[in-house]
């Protein structure tokens, strides 16, 4: 996984806050265009905007699943 992230997320006002199923920390699930598909996806990001996979130490659970959520 890539590990240098470069630009935080901007969570839209009224994301609901979700649980990591990981690790339980909260997080922002932020609507977005994938790029390759262009289907919306949805990332999970930290309150400060970060992805959460750069931070959650369950990260590797997320590797498979990212788009199933
Ligand atoms: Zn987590």
């Amino acid at each position: 996984m890539p590990r240098k992230v470069r630009t935080p997320w901007v969570i839209p006002e009224g994301t609901p806050p979700s649980k990591c199923r990981g690790c339980g920390a909260e997080i922002y699930f932020v609507p977005y265009t994938r790029r390759v598909d262009k289907k919306i996806g949805r990332m999970p990001c930290n309150p400060d905007g970060t992805p959460h996979w750069s931070t959650c130490p369950e990260s590797h659970q997320f590797r498979k699943g990212r788009e199933a959520v």
